[in-house]
Protein backbone atom coordinates (compact mmCIF):
# COMPACT_ATOMS: atom_id res chain seq x y z
CA UNK A 1 0.00 0.00 0.00
CA UNK A 2 1.01 3.50 -0.98
CA UNK A 3 1.69 5.69 2.03
CA UNK A 4 0.38 9.29 1.57
CA UNK A 5 1.04 11.98 4.01
CA UNK A 6 -1.17 14.74 3.69
CA UNK A 7 0.38 18.46 5.08
CA UNK A 8 -2.53 20.73 5.93
CA UNK A 9 -6.27 19.71 7.48
CA UNK A 10 -7.93 22.75 5.59
CA UNK A 11 -10.69 22.20 3.09
CA UNK A 12 -7.85 20.92 0.13
CA UNK A 13 -5.72 18.25 2.28
CA UNK A 14 -9.69 17.09 3.35
CA UNK A 15 -10.91 16.81 0.33
CA UNK A 16 -7.92 15.17 -0.75
CA UNK A 17 -7.92 12.93 2.03
CA UNK A 18 -11.93 11.99 1.33
CA UNK A 19 -11.39 11.36 -2.04
CA UNK A 20 -7.92 9.07 -1.94
CA UNK A 21 -9.45 6.92 0.53
CA UNK A 22 -12.27 5.69 -1.81
CA UNK A 23 -9.56 3.96 -4.02
CA UNK A 24 -8.67 1.70 -0.74
CA UNK A 25 -5.00 1.97 -2.17
CA UNK A 26 -2.95 4.29 0.09
CA UNK A 27 -2.27 4.10 4.00
CA UNK A 28 -3.41 8.06 4.44
CA UNK A 29 -2.24 10.37 7.24
CA UNK A 30 -3.58 13.90 7.33
CA UNK A 31 -1.12 16.28 9.74
CA UNK A 32 -2.67 19.69 10.91
CA UNK A 33 -0.47 21.82 12.62
CA UNK A 34 -3.17 23.66 14.51
CA UNK A 35 -4.90 21.46 17.28
CA UNK A 36 -7.74 21.93 15.10
CA UNK A 37 -8.68 21.94 11.55
CA UNK A 38 -10.68 24.93 9.90
CA UNK A 39 -8.81 27.85 11.61
CA UNK A 40 -7.18 29.47 8.47
CA UNK A 41 -8.81 30.09 5.28
CA UNK A 42 -11.19 27.01 5.42
CA UNK A 43 -12.92 28.72 8.69
CA UNK A 44 -12.56 32.12 7.66
CA UNK A 45 -14.24 32.60 4.54
CA UNK A 46 -17.26 33.85 3.01
CA UNK A 47 -18.64 30.28 2.22
CA UNK A 48 -20.40 31.29 -0.96
CA UNK A 49 -20.53 29.05 -4.23
CA UNK A 50 -19.51 30.63 -6.75
CA UNK A 51 -19.82 29.28 -10.81
CA UNK A 52 -19.07 32.66 -12.63
CA UNK A 53 -15.21 33.03 -12.94
CA UNK A 54 -13.41 34.51 -16.10
CA UNK A 55 -10.81 31.88 -16.45
CA UNK A 56 -11.65 28.53 -18.46
CA UNK A 57 -9.93 26.52 -16.39
CA UNK A 58 -11.16 27.36 -13.32
CA UNK A 59 -15.00 27.38 -14.43
CA UNK A 60 -14.86 23.85 -14.73
CA UNK A 61 -13.95 23.15 -11.34
CA UNK A 62 -16.31 25.62 -9.84
CA UNK A 63 -18.69 24.04 -12.04
CA UNK A 64 -18.11 20.64 -10.46
CA UNK A 65 -17.77 21.65 -7.07
CA UNK A 66 -21.08 23.29 -7.23
CA UNK A 67 -22.54 19.99 -8.63
CA UNK A 68 -21.19 18.25 -5.72
CA UNK A 69 -22.28 20.83 -3.51
CA UNK A 70 -25.18 20.80 -4.40
CA UNK A 71 -25.96 16.67 -5.04
CA UNK A 72 -23.92 15.74 -1.93
CA UNK A 73 -22.92 12.09 -2.69
CA UNK A 74 -20.77 11.46 0.46
CA UNK A 75 -22.64 13.22 2.72
CA UNK A 76 -25.04 16.14 3.63
CA UNK A 77 -24.69 19.19 3.88
CA UNK A 78 -26.42 22.66 4.38
CA UNK A 79 -26.38 24.48 1.06
CA UNK A 80 -28.99 27.57 1.37
CA UNK A 81 -29.80 27.80 -2.51
CA UNK A 82 -30.39 31.66 -2.69
CA UNK A 83 -28.29 32.05 -5.74
CA UNK A 84 -25.84 34.99 -6.86
CA UNK A 85 -25.83 38.08 -8.28
CA UNK A 86 -22.99 39.39 -9.99
CA UNK A 87 -23.09 43.19 -11.29
CA UNK A 88 -20.28 44.98 -13.15
CA UNK A 89 -19.87 47.99 -15.54
CA UNK A 90 -17.52 49.23 -18.23
CA UNK A 91 -14.74 46.38 -19.68
CA UNK A 92 -15.68 44.59 -15.99
CA UNK A 93 -19.43 43.94 -17.65
CA UNK A 94 -18.53 42.54 -20.81
CA UNK A 95 -15.77 41.02 -19.33
CA UNK A 96 -18.95 39.48 -16.52
CA UNK A 97 -20.81 38.67 -19.93
CA UNK A 98 -18.62 36.34 -21.16
CA UNK A 99 -17.77 34.42 -18.21
CA UNK A 100 -21.68 34.02 -18.31
CA UNK A 101 -21.64 32.90 -22.01
CA UNK A 102 -18.77 30.47 -21.03
CA UNK A 103 -20.82 28.84 -18.00
CA UNK A 104 -23.75 28.85 -19.83
CA UNK A 105 -21.96 26.11 -22.27
CA UNK A 106 -20.98 24.62 -19.46
CA UNK A 107 -24.34 23.94 -18.21
CA UNK A 108 -24.57 26.45 -15.74
CA UNK A 109 -27.86 28.29 -15.21
CA UNK A 110 -27.06 31.83 -15.04
CA UNK A 111 -29.09 34.82 -16.77
CA UNK A 112 -28.70 38.22 -17.71
CA UNK A 113 -30.82 40.45 -15.05
CA UNK A 114 -32.48 44.12 -15.86
CA UNK A 115 -31.37 46.54 -13.22
CA UNK A 116 -35.69 46.40 -12.50
CA UNK A 117 -34.91 42.37 -11.60
CA UNK A 118 -32.05 43.31 -9.50
CA UNK A 119 -33.94 45.68 -7.52
CA UNK A 120 -37.30 43.83 -7.00
CA UNK A 121 -35.29 41.04 -5.63
CA UNK A 122 -32.70 43.02 -3.70
CA UNK A 123 -34.57 46.42 -2.85
CA UNK A 124 -31.39 48.16 -1.31
CA UNK A 125 -29.93 47.85 -4.96
CA UNK A 126 -32.52 51.19 -5.72
CA UNK A 127 -29.57 53.91 -5.44
CA UNK A 128 -26.64 51.40 -6.77
CA UNK A 129 -24.93 52.29 -10.05
CA UNK A 130 -23.62 49.19 -12.03
CA UNK A 131 -24.33 48.34 -16.18
CA UNK A 132 -25.07 44.73 -15.84
CA UNK A 133 -25.72 41.86 -14.19
CA UNK A 134 -25.83 37.97 -14.27
CA UNK A 135 -27.94 35.99 -11.74
CA UNK A 136 -26.75 32.13 -10.91
CA UNK A 137 -29.91 30.40 -9.48
CA UNK A 138 -27.77 27.17 -8.57
CA UNK A 139 -25.01 29.49 -6.80
CA UNK A 140 -25.48 30.03 -2.56
CA UNK A 141 -24.12 29.65 0.58
CA UNK A 142 -22.41 26.31 2.06
CA UNK A 143 -22.41 25.02 5.67
CA UNK A 144 -18.32 25.17 4.97
CA UNK A 145 -17.74 23.51 9.06
CA UNK A 146 -19.85 20.44 7.55
CA UNK A 147 -18.08 20.53 4.05
CA UNK A 148 -14.90 20.50 6.01
CA UNK A 149 -16.20 17.69 9.03
CA UNK A 150 -17.80 15.89 6.33
CA UNK A 151 -15.05 15.53 4.26
CA UNK A 152 -12.87 14.92 6.92
CA UNK A 153 -15.35 12.42 8.91
CA UNK A 154 -16.17 10.61 4.97
CA UNK A 155 -12.16 10.14 5.02
CA UNK A 156 -12.03 8.75 8.42
CA UNK A 157 -14.41 6.16 7.71
CA UNK A 158 -12.37 4.39 5.18
CA UNK A 159 -9.36 4.85 7.52
CA UNK A 160 -7.76 7.88 7.19
CA UNK A 161 -5.91 9.06 10.18
CA UNK A 162 -5.65 12.50 11.12
CA UNK A 163 -3.21 13.87 13.10
CA UNK A 164 -4.02 17.57 15.04
CA UNK A 165 -1.04 19.60 17.00
CA UNK A 166 0.95 17.84 14.18
CA UNK A 167 3.55 20.01 12.71
CA UNK A 168 5.82 19.52 9.82
CA UNK A 169 9.38 20.53 9.93
CA UNK A 170 10.87 18.65 7.05
CA UNK A 171 10.78 16.41 4.30
CA UNK A 172 13.58 13.53 3.67
CA UNK A 173 14.10 12.62 0.12
CA UNK A 174 16.47 9.45 -1.17
CA UNK A 175 17.10 8.97 -4.80
CA UNK A 176 15.39 11.90 -6.03
CA UNK A 177 12.02 10.93 -4.43
CA UNK A 178 10.10 11.45 -0.99
CA UNK A 179 10.69 8.85 1.57
CA UNK A 180 9.38 10.47 4.81
CA UNK A 181 8.17 13.55 6.46
CA UNK A 182 9.43 15.38 9.89
CA UNK A 183 7.76 16.42 12.58
CA UNK A 184 8.18 17.35 16.22
CA UNK A 185 7.05 13.92 17.24
CA UNK A 186 9.80 12.05 14.88
CA UNK A 187 9.74 10.64 11.55
CA UNK A 188 6.69 9.40 9.22
CA UNK A 189 7.44 7.12 6.53
CA UNK A 190 6.00 8.44 2.95
CA UNK A 191 5.58 7.39 -0.51
CA UNK A 192 3.64 10.63 -1.19
CA UNK A 193 3.55 13.85 0.35
CA UNK A 194 0.57 15.98 -0.65
CA UNK A 195 1.40 19.93 0.01
CA UNK A 196 -1.96 21.22 1.50
CA UNK A 197 -0.43 23.72 3.15
CA UNK A 198 -2.41 26.77 2.47
CA UNK A 199 -0.52 30.35 2.83
CA UNK A 200 2.86 28.04 3.92
CA UNK A 201 2.83 25.63 1.00
CA UNK A 202 5.80 27.15 -0.63
CA UNK A 203 7.43 26.49 2.82
CA UNK A 204 6.87 22.89 2.48
CA UNK A 205 8.31 22.78 -0.84
CA UNK A 206 11.64 24.53 0.55
CA UNK A 207 11.23 21.65 2.87
CA UNK A 208 11.95 19.05 0.33
CA UNK A 209 14.97 21.43 -1.66
CA UNK A 210 12.84 22.71 -4.48
CA UNK A 211 13.09 26.16 -5.36
CA UNK A 212 10.04 27.74 -3.91
CA UNK A 213 7.28 28.99 -6.79
CA UNK A 214 5.75 32.48 -6.30
CA UNK A 215 2.68 32.43 -4.12
CA UNK A 216 0.76 35.17 -2.61
CA UNK A 217 -0.96 35.31 0.67
CA UNK A 218 -3.80 38.10 0.26
CA UNK A 219 -5.67 39.55 3.61
CA UNK A 220 -9.06 39.82 2.80
CA UNK A 221 -11.51 41.43 5.76
CA UNK A 222 -14.96 40.16 6.25
CA UNK A 223 -17.75 41.78 8.50
CA UNK A 224 -21.15 41.32 10.28
CA UNK A 225 -23.20 43.86 10.55
CA UNK A 226 -25.80 43.98 13.55
CA UNK A 227 -29.09 43.12 13.11
CA UNK A 228 -31.26 43.98 10.08
CA UNK A 229 -34.82 43.53 9.86
CA UNK A 230 -35.03 44.81 6.50
CA UNK A 231 -32.95 41.91 4.97
CA UNK A 232 -34.65 39.34 3.54
CA UNK A 233 -32.61 36.23 4.02
CA UNK A 234 -33.74 34.65 1.15
CA UNK A 235 -31.67 37.54 -0.82
CA UNK A 236 -29.12 35.90 -3.09
CA UNK A 237 -25.36 37.32 -2.39
CA UNK A 238 -24.61 40.18 -4.36
CA UNK A 239 -21.18 41.00 -5.97
CA UNK A 240 -20.19 44.08 -7.78
CA UNK A 241 -16.92 42.83 -9.73
CA UNK A 242 -16.07 46.31 -10.93
CA UNK A 243 -16.68 48.82 -7.36
CA UNK A 244 -15.33 45.52 -5.97
CA UNK A 245 -17.48 44.67 -3.00
CA UNK A 246 -20.32 42.02 -2.27
CA UNK A 247 -22.62 41.54 0.80
CA UNK A 248 -25.00 38.31 1.65
CA UNK A 249 -27.17 37.42 4.66
CA UNK A 250 -26.07 36.37 7.46
CA UNK A 251 -27.42 35.97 10.82
CA UNK A 252 -29.85 38.50 10.59
CA UNK A 253 -27.80 41.10 9.15
CA UNK A 254 -25.42 41.42 6.19
CA UNK A 255 -21.85 40.02 5.63
CA UNK A 256 -19.90 42.69 3.91
CA UNK A 257 -16.61 42.50 2.82
CA UNK A 258 -14.78 45.49 0.26
CA UNK A 259 -12.65 43.19 -1.76
CA UNK A 260 -9.79 44.55 0.27
CA UNK A 261 -6.37 42.53 -1.24
CA UNK A 262 -2.78 43.19 1.28
CA UNK A 263 -0.01 41.26 0.72
CA UNK A 264 0.84 39.26 3.90
CA UNK A 265 3.36 36.70 5.63
CA UNK A 266 1.70 33.39 6.04
CA UNK A 267 -0.07 33.80 9.79
CA UNK A 268 -3.23 34.17 11.35
CA UNK A 269 -4.05 38.14 10.14
CA UNK A 270 -5.29 40.46 12.78
CA UNK A 271 -7.83 42.91 11.35
CA UNK A 272 -6.59 46.24 10.40
CA UNK A 273 -9.16 49.32 11.54
CA UNK A 274 -8.05 51.55 7.79
CA UNK A 275 -10.09 48.41 6.16
CA UNK A 276 -12.87 49.65 7.96
CA UNK A 277 -12.55 52.74 6.57
CA UNK A 278 -12.33 51.73 3.27
CA UNK A 279 -15.24 49.02 3.82
CA UNK A 280 -17.25 52.18 5.03
CA UNK A 281 -16.41 54.41 1.81
CA UNK A 282 -17.45 51.65 -0.52
CA UNK A 283 -20.63 51.19 0.26
CA UNK A 284 -21.24 54.71 0.82
CA UNK A 285 -20.07 55.38 -2.82
CA UNK A 286 -21.81 52.17 -4.23
CA UNK A 287 -24.41 51.07 -2.49
CA UNK A 288 -25.92 53.80 -0.32
CA UNK A 289 -28.67 51.94 0.96
CA UNK A 290 -26.27 49.97 2.89
CA UNK A 291 -23.97 53.53 3.98
CA UNK A 292 -23.07 53.23 7.64
CA UNK A 293 -24.50 49.82 8.99
CA UNK A 294 -23.25 49.35 12.55
CA UNK A 295 -20.68 46.04 12.40
CA UNK A 296 -21.14 43.54 15.03
CA UNK A 297 -18.00 41.61 14.58
CA UNK A 298 -15.42 41.53 12.00
CA UNK A 299 -12.43 38.94 11.06
CA UNK A 300 -9.41 38.68 8.40
CA UNK A 301 -7.97 35.81 6.62
CA UNK A 302 -5.86 34.75 3.97
CA UNK A 303 -6.21 34.20 0.48
CA UNK A 304 -3.64 32.53 -1.16
CA UNK A 305 -3.08 32.69 -4.85
CA UNK A 306 0.13 31.43 -7.23
CA UNK A 307 1.97 34.25 -8.94
CA UNK A 308 -0.40 34.49 -11.70
CA UNK A 309 -3.45 34.03 -9.46
CA UNK A 310 -4.26 30.62 -10.32
CA UNK A 311 -4.30 27.19 -8.78
CA UNK A 312 -1.02 24.68 -8.18
CA UNK A 313 -2.13 21.08 -8.59
CA UNK A 314 -0.33 17.86 -8.63
CA UNK A 315 2.70 16.25 -9.12
CA UNK A 316 5.69 18.31 -8.76
CA UNK A 317 8.22 17.54 -11.57
CA UNK A 318 11.29 17.95 -9.82
CA UNK A 319 10.72 15.57 -7.23
CA UNK A 320 8.80 12.43 -7.21
CA UNK A 321 6.08 11.73 -4.70
CA UNK A 322 5.54 15.73 -4.13
CA UNK A 323 2.04 16.50 -4.93
CA UNK A 324 1.09 20.21 -4.78
CA UNK A 325 -3.08 20.55 -4.09
CA UNK A 326 -2.65 24.87 -2.96
CA UNK A 327 -2.75 28.28 -3.59
CA UNK A 328 -7.15 28.21 -4.05
CA UNK A 329 -6.81 32.01 -3.77
CA UNK A 330 -10.65 33.22 -3.22
CA UNK A 331 -12.04 29.55 -5.12
CA UNK A 332 -11.40 26.62 -2.30
CA UNK A 333 -14.84 26.54 -0.87
CA UNK A 334 -16.38 25.93 -4.35
CA UNK A 335 -13.81 23.88 -5.83
CA UNK A 336 -12.40 22.05 -2.68
CA UNK A 337 -14.60 18.86 -4.37
CA UNK A 338 -13.28 19.08 -7.64
CA UNK A 339 -9.67 19.62 -6.34
CA UNK A 340 -9.70 16.93 -3.89
CA UNK A 341 -11.42 14.75 -7.15
CA UNK A 342 -8.56 15.84 -9.69
CA UNK A 343 -5.57 15.28 -6.99
CA UNK A 344 -6.62 12.21 -5.84
CA UNK A 345 -7.33 10.88 -9.49
CA UNK A 346 -3.49 10.88 -10.13
CA UNK A 347 -3.83 13.59 -13.13
CA UNK A 348 -4.69 11.01 -15.65
CA UNK A 349 -6.11 14.06 -17.74
CA UNK A 350 -3.52 16.24 -18.70
CA UNK A 351 -5.16 18.39 -20.70
CA UNK A 352 -7.62 19.23 -17.45
CA UNK A 353 -4.61 19.80 -15.14
CA UNK A 354 -1.75 21.49 -17.44
CA UNK A 355 -3.18 25.13 -16.77
CA UNK A 356 -2.46 24.40 -12.81
CA UNK A 357 1.30 22.54 -12.98
CA UNK A 358 3.88 24.11 -10.62
CA UNK A 359 6.13 24.47 -13.52
CA UNK A 360 4.60 27.87 -14.99
CA UNK A 361 5.47 29.24 -11.75
CA UNK A 362 9.24 28.27 -11.76
CA UNK A 363 9.98 29.87 -15.45
C1 LIG B 1 -11.99 36.29 3.65
C2 LIG B 1 -12.08 35.11 2.73
C3 LIG B 1 -13.24 34.91 2.00
C4 LIG B 1 -13.33 33.78 1.16
N1 LIG B 1 -14.53 33.53 0.56
C5 LIG B 1 -14.65 32.44 -0.23
C6 LIG B 1 -15.92 32.15 -0.83
O1 LIG B 1 -16.91 32.80 -0.56
N2 LIG B 1 -15.98 31.09 -1.68
C7 LIG B 1 -14.89 30.31 -1.97
O2 LIG B 1 -15.02 29.40 -2.79
N3 LIG B 1 -13.71 30.54 -1.37
C8 LIG B 1 -13.56 31.58 -0.51
N4 LIG B 1 -12.38 31.83 0.11
C9 LIG B 1 -11.22 30.98 -0.21
C10 LIG B 1 -11.17 29.69 0.59
O3 LIG B 1 -11.49 29.91 1.93
C11 LIG B 1 -9.75 29.10 0.46
O4 LIG B 1 -9.40 28.98 -0.92
C12 LIG B 1 -9.65 27.72 1.09
O5 LIG B 1 -10.14 27.73 2.40
C13 LIG B 1 -8.19 27.27 1.09
O6 LIG B 1 -8.12 26.03 1.75
P1 LIG B 1 -6.72 25.35 2.03
O7 LIG B 1 -6.98 24.05 2.68
O8 LIG B 1 -5.89 25.40 0.79
O9 LIG B 1 -5.96 26.37 3.03
P2 LIG B 1 -6.10 26.58 4.61
O10 LIG B 1 -7.49 26.64 5.05
O11 LIG B 1 -5.22 27.75 4.92
O12 LIG B 1 -5.46 25.27 5.21
C14 LIG B 1 -4.08 25.01 5.17
C15 LIG B 1 -3.76 24.25 6.43
O13 LIG B 1 -2.41 23.78 6.40
C16 LIG B 1 -1.92 23.78 7.74
N5 LIG B 1 -0.46 23.77 7.68
C17 LIG B 1 0.35 24.68 7.09
N6 LIG B 1 1.64 24.35 7.26
C18 LIG B 1 1.65 23.18 7.96
C19 LIG B 1 2.70 22.33 8.46
N7 LIG B 1 3.99 22.64 8.25
N8 LIG B 1 2.35 21.22 9.14
C20 LIG B 1 1.05 20.89 9.35
N9 LIG B 1 0.02 21.68 8.93
C21 LIG B 1 0.32 22.81 8.23
C22 LIG B 1 -2.48 25.10 8.28
O14 LIG B 1 -2.48 25.14 9.68
C23 LIG B 1 -3.89 25.12 7.68
O15 LIG B 1 -4.86 24.59 8.54
C24 LIG B 1 -12.23 32.91 1.00
C25 LIG B 1 -11.09 33.10 1.76
C26 LIG B 1 -11.01 34.18 2.63
C27 LIG B 1 -9.77 34.37 3.47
Amino acid sequence: MQKTVIVGGGLAGAAVACFLSHSGQHAITVLEQETLCGVHASGRNAAMIRQIVPSESLAALCREGARYVREQPDFPVDFQRHGSLFLASDDGWQSLRRSAERATLLGVDCVIWSREQCIERVPVLAEAAFEGAVYTASDGVVDVAGLLQGFHASARSRGVELRTAAKVTGIVRKNGRVRAVLTDDGELPADQVVDAAGPWASDLASMAGLARPELRPLRRHLYVSELDLTVDPSWPYVWNLSAGYYFRPESGGLLLCCCDEDLSPPCTPETDPEVAERLAECFARWVPALAGHAIRHSWAGLRTFGGDRGFVLGPDPRLEGFVWAAALGGHGVTCSPAVGRLVAGGFDKPELCAGFSVERLLL
